[in-house]
């Protein structure tokens, strides 16, 4: 129990108490919604490149399962441990409420550096957990997905081990997959095109400009390149952006079609034609109309909160913004779009890509662009509107929504047994 309730699970569980007052939660599922349902650790050993064996720790943890079976992503990162898995299994639980999905929420990760692995050494591992956790998934089960340092070279990986377990493929087994392998068209771009088509949304509710603001994007991978590019496109400019080694800045915009090349032919952002090279923290304190953290969570703290200078964050990452820095952002009157609200076009893409692979019939990617579309105004339409009704801001919103619904679930079930 020691090694779950970390600050990041304490933190997920006290914005659930908070929104239970607010929905007036009966106690008894509060008392079920506290704690995830499953939790796994595993310890896997790999061989490395050197010939030696090397023991990593895995985590998958299922939250809730009211709904449908779970859904969430898998990370690679030397800072996870069980509250950080537990807390986003959690957040995934009210992401899928609010987008209104058949799933409850998940999420895995590795405790591991990716960056000083070898491609072998990343696949070995990634089989050995798929192995290790192979009763706990499955497309009726839970189906894991793409987080950080993850892709869809990963989820084939994943695919194929369990595929080869059972003795025929099974590509609903996991989302973010590779479209050779019954993969979504859309679904790379889907968390950052939803992020961008939030905060967009959210500009023109506030009657603020349409394009011409200045942006400030941490994290330069999947959810981040593709926001800044979505932004850059609708003409705003993207005066900073930043990866895990250092960001740059040039105060008249970056040419992110140009950084984007860049990237790909030298691995880094740093040193882009006319910009400055700046710190990630330095990044954050810039003057600003949007923020856009697409990194890690927990950036922005009550250290760093007083000294933001931006009109509305959008949180791309999950959980970036803590939530003793959430009030002295209210005070200031900045406005956050929420994580579970502004980065779930991924998990409603992945949605999309599990229906058409128990189908087997493809969508074009016209076909999935629309469709998120529609969600996600309907969605972004009941959280604004609730926020204004209820007087709350859009995190408190999103949430009870989410939490809500999960509630009836649990309600419409009764307890088992
Ligand atoms: P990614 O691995 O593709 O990219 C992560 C980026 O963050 C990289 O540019 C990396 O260099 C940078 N980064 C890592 N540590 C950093 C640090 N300490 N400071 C500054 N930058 C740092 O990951 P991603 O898929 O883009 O995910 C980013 C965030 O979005 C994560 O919080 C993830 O949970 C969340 N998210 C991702 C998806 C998805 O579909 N990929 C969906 C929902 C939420």
């Amino acid at each position: 129990m020691k090694e779950l309730l970390t600050p990041t699970f304490l933190m997920a569980q006290k914005q659930l108490e908070d929104v239970a007052k607010l929905i007036n939660l009966e106690e008894d599922i509060l008392e079920r919604l506290k704690f995830p349902r499953k939790s796994l650790l595993v310890s896997m050993p790999v061989r490395m490149d050197n010939g030696h064996v090397k023991t990593f720790m895995g985590y998958r943890v299922q939250h809730d399962l009211a709904m449908g079976p779970s859904k969430g992503g898998i990370r690679y990162s030397p800072e996870v441990d069980l509250g950080e898995v537990a807390a986003l299994a959690m957040w995934m639980t009210w992401k899928c409420a609010l987008m209104n999905l058949p799933f409850g929420g998940a999420k895995g990760g590795i405790c591991c550096n990716p960056e000083e692995m070898s491609e072998g050494e990343l696949e070995r591992l990634t089989r050995r957990y798929t192995t290790e956790i192979l009763p706990m998934i499955g497309p009726e089960r839970d189906i894991p997905a793409p987080d950080m340092y993850t892709n869809e070279k990963t989820m084939a990986w994943i695919m194929d081990t369990y595929s080869n377990y059972y003795g025929y493929a099974i590509p609903g087994v996991v989302t973010g997959k590779p479209i050779g392998l019954g993969g979504s068209l859309g679904r790379i771009e889907a968390t950052g095109r939803g992020v961008a088509f939030s905060t967009m949304y959210i500009l023109e509710k506030m009657g603020m400009p349409s394009s011409g603001l200045d942006v400030v994007v941490q994290g330069f991978g999947n959810v981040g390149s593709v926001a800044a590019k979505r932004l850059f496109e609708q003409g705003h400019n993207i005066i900073a952006i930043s990866d895990v080694h250092g960001g740059i800045y040039n105060k008249n915009g970056i040419n992110i079609d140009k950084l984007i090349n860049y990237y790909k032919e030298t691995g880094t952002i740093k040193d882009f034609e006319a910009s400055d090279n700046i710190i990630n923290e330095e990044l954050l304190e810039l003057g600003c109309d949007i923020l856009i953290p697409c990194a890690i969570g927990n950036v922005i703290t009550r250290d760093n909160a007083p000294k933001l200078n931006c009109k509305i964050i959008s949180e791309g990452a999950n959980g970036p913004v803590t939530p003793e820095a959430d009030d002295i952002l209210k005070d200031k009157g900045i406005i956050i779009i929420p994580s579970i609200l502004a980065n779930s076009g991924g998990v409603t893409v992945s949605y999309f890509e599990w229906v058409q692979d128990i189908q087997r019939l493809f969508w074009s990617e016209d076909e999935v662009i629309n469709k998120l579309n529609i969600l996600l105004t309907k969605t972004l339409d009941e959280v604004y509107g609730l926020s204004q009704d209820r007087h709350v801001d859009l995190r408190t919103a999103a949430m009870m929504i989410g939490v809500g619904r999960v509630a009836e679930a649990k309600r419409l079930r009764g307890l088992y047994p």
